[in-house]
């Protein structure tokens, strides 16, 4: 059962491939500290229920106070890295997912807990390297979602959802992978419910970056 408090039955940890936000339309931009590494970067800890519904901005006296995560700082550029244009330093991403999603979480987690769990939880599951290992790489080829969720599955343990996006010439590309965590935050577990969303198609491209 749930904590008094606690208005949420687990979280959606959510990783974006950079390539894949850079390479559509829209384009993107390379934060302030240079362009991040090819990897996965977090999008956001998304406390979420059961029935697919989810809280938001919980706590508007809670603003994002970048002086609670000043020794997450370096981690959070390298690994939580902004994409949005104009370019800036990532604090109104950090700051944006704080205050929609932390806040909402605020049984388990203060701000600083809530930046240090996201960064732990995807350093553990190291989906780049479960990916690569099985042969899906990020060098513009296509792979069938089967093929890119059994690689995840066998290199980390966990099979996540898998969001495609589409590149310029229109082609279906993977963007966003959602795994889920115990209303704890403390540990993957099977996800409760899926996202709403398109499917990715039959052949995914895995851009570069
Ligand atoms: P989009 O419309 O791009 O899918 O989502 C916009 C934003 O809504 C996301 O960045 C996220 O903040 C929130 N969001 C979308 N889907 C979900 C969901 O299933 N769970 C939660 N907690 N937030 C979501
Ligand atoms: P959501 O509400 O969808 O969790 O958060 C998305 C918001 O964060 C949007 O306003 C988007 O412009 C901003 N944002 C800043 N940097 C990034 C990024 O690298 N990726 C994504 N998906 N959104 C970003
Ligand atoms: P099933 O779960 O019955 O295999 O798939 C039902 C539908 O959901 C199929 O169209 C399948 O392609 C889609 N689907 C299954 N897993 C995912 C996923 O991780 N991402 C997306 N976008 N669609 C999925």
């Amino acid at each position: 059962g749930r904590a008094a408090a606690q208005d949420y039955d687990f979280f959606y940890l959510v990783l974006q491939w950079p390539g894949s936000y850079c390479d559509t339309k829209q384009s993107c931009c390379y934060p302030k500290s240079g362009k991040p590494a090819a990897d996965f970067g977090i999008h956001g800890l998304w406390p979420n229920r059961d029935d697919g519904s989810y809280p938001q901005n919980c706590n508007p006296d809670a603003a994002f106070n970048p002086s609670k995560v000043s020794d997450l700082l370096s981690s959070l550029r390298a690994k939580w890295p902004t994409l949005a244009c104009p370019t800036n330093d990532g604090l109104r991403f950090w700051g944006h997912e704080w205050e929609k999603h932390g806040t909402c979480a605020a049984d388990v987690f203060d701000e600083h807990g809530y930046f240090q769990a996201a960064l732990r939880l995807r350093d553990r599951l190291g989906v780049l390297a479960a990916l690569t290992s099985a042969g899906v790489n990020p060098d513009g080829g296509y792979y069938t979602l089967d093929q890119i969720k059994g690689a995840i599955r066998e290199g980390t343990g966990f099979e996540p959802y898998v969001e495609c996006n589409r590149d310029e010439a229109g082609n279906s590309q993977l963007y966003q992978l959602y795994f889920c965590v115990s209303a704890a935050g403390d540990s993957f577990v099977e996800c409760p419910v899926l996202p709403r969303g398109r499917p990715c198609g039959s052949r995914i491209e895995f851009p570069a970056f």
